[in-house]
């Protein structure tokens, strides 16, 4: 299997999977950058994930569904391009013979899934949406600070191998702030220059690795110690209470320039 993040807008990725015959898209914002990877490799659009229905992540749902034929799956509670069949958490599907299983992660939007495979070969992926970036998570659109921790910590409980399929290039605005928030990691430092040296070379920071967003993602960090004295000095909240602390810096960070 090959997994591309096809390029679109300014810093979205449409990632797709593809087994050299078969492929599937995930998101397509737009439809043409999409017909041009199939085009080029010789590929049949066999299936759209769809993650949530902002316009970025939909627009292109319909012509790739007119021009290839492709299935449409997508979060039941959410307005998505119909026809399409609808997943929540818990949900099983079967796509390209990759068994994926789709988890609720409500906070960007109020119904937003994540897909999730165990084995692909032999490594797990995810393909996430806006809720997780590297370095960083997406903003509090339609949910609580409360249901975004949850589905963030959802996504961390995962293998420490999973590959994190975000969709949009935000990860070196996302670490300068992780910087100021931990300024004290190591690993972070270390990590920020391995992304900027791949975005001097035009190449994607993405997929990240969950076992290392978990050491360097202030989100994901919320019970480390550093991020909750960071997190009491910005507004005073509580650096032992996980979902005030998370609160404080989603807070930060929309702030932060
Ligand atoms: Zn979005």
């Amino acid at each position: 299997m090959t997994l591309i993040p096809v390029p679109a807008f300014q810093d979205n990725y449409l990632w797709l999977l593809h087994d050299g015959l078969r492929a599937l898209v995930v998101d397509p914002g737009d439809a043409q950058p999409v017909l041009d990877v199939l085009r080029q490799r010789g590929l049949q659009l066999d299936t759209i994930l769809v993650t949530h229905h902002h316009a970025d992540h939909v627009g292109g749902v319909d012509r790739l569904r007119q021009e290839t034929g492709a299935r449409v799956f997508g979060p039941a509670h959410e307005p998505i391009p119909a026809p399409f069949t609808p997943l929540a958490g818990g949900d099983h599907v079967q796509v390209l013979s990759v068994p994926f299983r789709v988890i609720d992660v409500p906070g960007h939007t109020a119904g937003h899934i994540a897909y999730f495979a165990d084995d692909v070969d032999g490594t797990p992926l995810l393909f996430c949406g806006d809720t997780m970036f590297s370095g960083g998570c997406g903003r509090l659109f339609e949910g609580t600070p409360a249901q975004m921790l949850a589905s963030l910590d959802a996504l961390a409980a995962l293998p420490a191998a999973t590959r994190v399929c975000c969709a949009h290039e935000y990860t070196l605005s996302n670490l300068r702030f992780a910087r100021v928030v931990e300024p004290g990691n190591q690993e972070l430092q270390r990590y920020q220059q391995q992304c900027e040296s791949l975005r001097q070379h035009g190449q994607p920071t993405l997929p990240a690795v969950l076992g290392e967003e978990t050491r360097i993602n202030p989100f994901l960090r919320a019970r480390e110690p550093e991020v909750g004295r960071a997190a009491q000095a910005f507004n005073g909240a509580d650096p032992g209470d996980a979902l005030a602390v998370f609160t404080a810096i989603r807070q930060w960070k929309n702030e932060f320039r």
